[in-house]
């Protein structure tokens, strides 16, 4: 599976593993079942100890949305809903601080023990940057078909990926440019 990244954070970036949102089509899931949420959680250093079953994986794809709508609010400067508030605070009871390991390639957390506490540290990460002072560097892609919410750093990004986002406005622009 080739999971889109870049966004700023592994919150962020999970966020994207639903593709389409705005698109009108039937979205792009990404972590349909238990092997493709194990490859995520991998990529972002955070494969549990403990197996993954595909009542984790409705788990994750629920924190997963209720995630975007506490973002989608945020970008657009609206009130979140208190469902989504609460999907998030839940996730958050299973989290803990995670201890500190050395290991030959340098320093690393330690690995969430189940999937609940891997989930609950992508939800603190996420509560730390929704309230924190980064908040004001959330933005939302500047494609409108494109729900991806990315961590601005240089307060001049406008796309998730100039090459793919960019590029897509760009070439609408062009074809209306034509049409007219
Ligand atoms: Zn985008």
């Amino acid at each position: 599976m080739d999971f889109r990244t870049g966004y700023g954070a592994a919150w962020l970036d999970l966020l994207a593993t639903r593709l389409g949102r705005y698109s009108g089509a039937e979205p792009t899931e990404f972590l349909a079942d238990p092997a493709a949420l194990r490859q995520w959680l991998g990529e972002h250093d955070l494969v549990p100890a403990g197996r993954i079953d595909p009542d984790d994986v409705a788990n994750a794809q629920a924190l997963r949305e209720s995630l975007h709508g506490l973002a989608a609010a945020a970008v657009a400067g609206r009130r979140p809903a208190a469902a989504d508030v609460r999907t998030v605070a839940t996730a958050l009871l299973a989290d803990s601080p995670p201890q500190l390991r050395l290991t030959p390639d340098g320093l690393r957390a330690q690995r969430p023990v189940d999937i609940a506490q891997a989930l609950g540290r992508l939800a603190r990460q996420a509560v730390d940057q929704l309230v924190g002072p980064e908040r004001v560097r959330l933005r939302a892609c500047g494609d409108e078909t494109c729900a991806g919410i990315f961590l601005d750093d240089t307060g001049r990004r406008r796309w998730c990926a100039d090459e793919r986002c960019g590029v897509k406005v760009r070439v609408r622009a062009h074809r209306a440019r034509q049409k007219a």
